[in-house]
């Protein structure tokens, strides 16, 4: 079988393990299935996620153009508390960033080989632990907009980890249970005063089971070096392909065309 698309994220359905589903172009394929054939992965082009054009990508998924002037690779992507849109204020587009700003967002713990703390949208509740590769999560405070989240987030983040060691991620089992009650006790007085309306009283704690059990070796592969990538796809954790071969995250891979082999 050779089907051909654009890379995007891997969507998952909850479940022991989670099961994932590629979509390329028309196809859909549940991941799951394949577990233990060969897959051929060949880079064919580009195919930039804002304007779609085949031009090298500049960085998430974005050409260069469209990483400094969409509205959806703004600053507050990446540091939500530089949010304006609560204000009325414009950064690229005031009308995308009402949208993406303007909506309840969580501050969250989640444990991805290390405690870290994190915000997103809380519609984008599981899916973000499941892209970073979290084995447990927990919400800890539930704000009206990006905004608040991205303030409490960035006062917690001198005291705790915000991003996630992709290799210490890789090689977790997923058998350590994190403490996350002692962590929270750890940075209970830096909270900020004007947020802790927004603090969560009950820790509900969320497990996500990945087919996956670590390489010996934790090898990341990319297309950019190797266009054609081969090997026997055994499991999945985050958005990492895990082949006998190497890891291969689809994530940092998204807007690349490429065609999927499978043996
Ligand atoms: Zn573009």
């Amino acid at each position: 079988m050779k089907i051909f698309g654009v890379i995007r994220k891997m969507k998952a359905v909850m479940g022991n393990p989670l099961r994932y589903y590629l979509f390329l172009d028309k196809d859909v394929l549940l991941l799951n299935t394949v577990f233990g054939r060969e897959i051929i992965i060949t880079h064919e082009g580009y195919s930039c996620c804002n304007c779609g054009k085949d031009v090298p990508l500049f960085r998430m998924g974005f050409c260069k153009k469209c990483f400094f002037e969409s509205p959806y690779a703004s600053e507050t992507i990446i540091r939500p508390e530089l949010s304006r849109a609560h204000l009325g204020e414009e950064e690229r587009d005031l009308e995308v960033e009402k949208q993406i700003q303007l909506q309840p967002h969580v501050v969250y713990l989640s444990y991805t080989g290390d405690i870290k703390v994190g915000v997103t949208r809380k519609s984008n509740i599981p899916s973000r632990w499941v892209d970073q590769g979290a084995t447990y999560a927990t919400i800890i405070a539930e704000t009206p907009n990006r905004y608040e989240a991205g303030l409490i987030e960035v006062t917690l983040k001198n005291h705790i980890s915000d991003t996630t060691a992709w290799r210490k991620m890789l090689e977790d089992s997923g058998d350590s249970i994190p403490d996350f009650e002692t962590a929270l006790q750890r940075i209970e007085e830096y909270w900020p005063e004007e947020s802790k309306a927004f603090k969560k009283d009950n820790l509900e704690v969320i497990r996500l089971q990945y087919p996956y059990s670590p390489p010996e070796k934790i090898i990341g592969l990319k297309l950019e070096k190797s266009p054609k990538i081969s090997g026997v796809l055994s499991g999945i954790k985050g958005q990492y392909l895990n082949l006998d071969t190497g890891l291969l995250n689809l994530y940092a891979h998204e807007g690349y065309k490429i065609s999927l082999e499978i043996n």
